[in-house]
């Protein structure tokens, strides 16, 4: 079986891959040409199934295996902002550390040091023509002075529950075992057992 990815992000790729072992894992963008999808649902899960809709459409085969994911960080005294709009949280064409500063920002405009946050990343599959969804959280706390060179996005400010390093500082081996996207694949691959056997 051949599970094609509504990403051209070879990160996901690999991350996917890695947790879907026995599975052929492709990037859309290896079999038809690249294209826009506008994100404009309310939801990760909303975004996640435009994504895969676009794609499943695209491709124009009923048969195709398709998955597409969306995820971020809801942060507690911002009102769970960033949430659907962590990747251009400060802008359209914001960098991740655009995004971390303006984050950082916020939380010292509250005039807090700390605050409960958790990262979210929900999965849509399209299997046989129907549709699934799953999710992964990851919950913890974000500070507002970075710490460590690993992972990306808002990962040096924020720290898992029960650790005291944040995931720029954690091993990436660790990440893996925890975070909100391998939560959520975990399940993918749960409902790929059961669905193409
Ligand atoms: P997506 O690629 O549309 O799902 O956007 C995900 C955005 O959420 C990224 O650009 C990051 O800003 C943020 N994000 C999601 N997962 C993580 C993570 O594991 N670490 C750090 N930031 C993340």
């Amino acid at each position: 079986m051949r599970l094609i990815v509504a990403t051209s992000n070879n990160g996901k790729i690999k991350e996917i891959s890695e947790i879907c072992q026995d599975i052929e894992v492709v990037a859309f963008t290896d079999i038809i040409k690249s294209f826009e999808i506008e994100e404009n649902g309310c939801s990760f899960k909303e975004n996640a199934l435009i994504k895969a809709r676009a794609v499943y459409n695209a491709l124009g085969d009923k048969d195709a295996v398709v998955l597409a994911d969306d995820s971020g960080i809801s942060v507690d005294i911002l009102g769970g902002r960033p949430g659907i709009f962590s990747a251009r949280y400060a802008g359209v064409n914001a960098t991740d550390k655009d995004n971390l500063n303006k984050l950082i920002k916020e939380l010292k405009q509250k005039e807090a040091a700390v605050s409960k946050a958790h990262y979210t990343a929900a999965v849509a599959m399209i299997i046989d023509g129907v549709e699934y969804t799953a999710h992964g959280w990851m919950h913890g706390e974000v500070i507002t002075k970075p710490r460590g060179e690993n992972g990306f996005g808002y990962d040096p400010v924020f720290i898992p529950e029960g650790f005291d390093k944040t995931l720029g500082e954690l091993d990436k081996e660790i990440k893996k075992e925890i975070s909100h996207r391998s939560q959520a694949l975990k399940l993918v691959k749960i409902i790929l057992s059961v669905t193409k056997q």
